[in-house]
């Protein structure tokens, strides 16, 4: 058994910036041809610029992975170019903090759209091409504050409660057709999405048991992991990657 993913093709949705990018590079290195899907064109391409100059292969799309036909003409280029595509990393997302008084239900409702119907959509579009492989690994970036609660996000706990039941349901489904379903609910990850948000990020990493913000390195190991030939009995599981926030199961 090898950890080699030589010959396999990776989606990862927002790797344009923070953790995603953090995946496709690891998952570079473990020889993978990566699409970077994102909506931010530059990201993307500072991605791709990335995994190149360490030697690996990727393609840079633009692309909202909350739209249907969007993510559709995103996987028809990304099979034209570097074939079916059988590894899925639902990274994609956005984290608002509002508190639940004052939140809209377009806020709501955006949240949940990016949040869960996109990698809804997304693994819709894609699962064809791992049935007919008769493999596949879908990795769906949840959320530590599903598990714990987080103060003023409401929407964004209930759409990574979502994704934690789709990535479930998909691996009780799917489970006999050589497909997994597994999640990553990060801790605090430092990112551009992590230094946005209103919270004094230093003091909170030094509050943790493991007393440091997390890398997006720490993500990427367990996602290389899910990825693998070697994980093939894990599946419908959470890897805590969360420097000890939440020690409880998923
Ligand atoms: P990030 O630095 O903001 O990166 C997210 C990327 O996704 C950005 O490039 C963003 O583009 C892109 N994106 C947003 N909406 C999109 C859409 N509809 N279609 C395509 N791309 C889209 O965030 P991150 O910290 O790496 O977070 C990655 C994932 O981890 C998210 O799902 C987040 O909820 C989860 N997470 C992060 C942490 C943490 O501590 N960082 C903790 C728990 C969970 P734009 O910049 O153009 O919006």
């Amino acid at each position: 058994m090898t950890r080699s993913l030589d010959g396999k093709v990776a989606v990862i949705t927002g790797a344009g910036s923070g953790i995603g990018r953090g995946i496709a590079l690891r998952l570079a290195e473990d020889r993978a041809a990566i699409a970077v899907w994102d909506l931010n064109p530059d990201g993307a391409a500072e991605t791709v610029r990335m995994v190149e100059d360490a030697g690996g292969k990727a393609i840079a799309i633009t692309v909202d992975c909350s739209d249907r036909a969007a993510i559709r003409a995103a996987a028809d280029a990304t099979r034209s170019t570097l074939g079916p595509i059988t590894i899925l990393v639902n990274n994609a997302g956005i984290a608002p903090f509002t508190p639940f008084a004052d939140i809209e239900e377009e806020e709501f409702d955006r949240v949940i759209r990016v949040n869960l119907k996109g990698p809804w959509l997304v693994t819709k579009e894609i699962v064809p091409d791992m049935l007919a492989a008769g493999w596949g690994r879908i990795i769906n970036i949840t959320s530590s504050s599903t598990q714990s609660g987080s103060f003023a996000q409401s929407h964004y706990v209930a759409s990574k409660g979502g994704l934690l039941g789709l990535t479930k349901a998909l691996a009780l489904e799917l489970g006999k057709t050589g497909i997994t379903a597994n999640m990553i609910p990060p801790g605090s990850i430092d990112t551009p999405m992590l230094r946005g948000a209103p919270i004094d990020a230093e003091a909170y990493g030094a509050s943790l048991p493991v007393d440091r913000l997390g890398k997006v390195a720490d993500i990427a190991a367990a996602a290389a992991f899910l990825a693998s030939d070697e994980a093939g009995y894990m599946t419908g599981q959470t890897i805590s990657t969360n420097g000890g926030r939440y020690m409880g199961s998923a």
